[in-house]
């Protein structure tokens, strides 16, 4: 099983929690632009600042800043062997600049985990996080078809191993189709 992992999927579909769960029991790093992001807000950076304005309405914090932090973690040492990407890439151009740094042309497997949009709203609302609002949920959703979703395509096209899997059901059940299908 390669060790160089991308997890995509829609917001609410348990991708935090499965790529913790994977990590784990990989014993790679888990690279998530998310954790990276609320982190500077908590921490009350410039940075911070800035994305959380963006983060609360549901939009993509600009390419130029999640690439960066993305490059930058991707260099520390713990990633030399594998690494598991949550979150990111989630536009055409962040795809690209992933492939233009040696991570992202070795990506072993691609999983995107698929959970009905009825569901997913469901989920989120329950999550009660700061940027969980209805209409903000509900413009993440969109973001995700819009600028995320074209990513499968992209990567199916560019040759790299791609597989889906059924994200609803309890959460180990859940890790245990994704094992599956990276040992497939
Ligand atoms: P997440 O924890 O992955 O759901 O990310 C929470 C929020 O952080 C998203 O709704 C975006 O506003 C922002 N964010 C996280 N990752 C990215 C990314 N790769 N590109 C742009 N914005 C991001």
């Amino acid at each position: 099983m390669g060790r160089h992992l991308l997890l995509l999927g829609p917001p609410g579909s348990g991708k935090g929690t499965q790529a913790d769960l994977l990590c784990k029991a990989l014993g790679i790093p888990h690279v998530s632009t998310g954790v990276m992001l609320r982190d500077h807000v908590a921490r009350g950076t410039d940075l911070g600042k800035q994305a959380k304005v963006i983060m609360d309405a549901g939009d993509l914090v600009s390419d130029e800043i999640v690439v960066g932090m993305v490059e930058e973690r991707l260099t520390e040492p713990d990633a030399a062997c594998g690494f598991l990407l949550d979150g990111f890439p989630r536009s055409r151009p962040q795809a690209e600049a992933l492939d233009r740094v040696a991570g992202g042309a070795m990506l072993d497997a691609v999983v995107v985990i698929e959970v009905a949009e009825a569901e997913l709203v469901r989920r989120a609302l329950a999550r009660g996080r700061s940027d969980d609002t209805e209409e903000t949920v509900a413009n993440r959703l969109a973001v995700y078809r819009s600028q995320t979703e074209p990513l499968i395509a992209y990567y199916r096209e560019s040759g790299r191993p791609v597989a889906t899997v059924d994200g609803v059901g309890e959460i180990l059940e859940v890790l245990s189709r994704i094992v599956t299908v990276l040992a497939s």
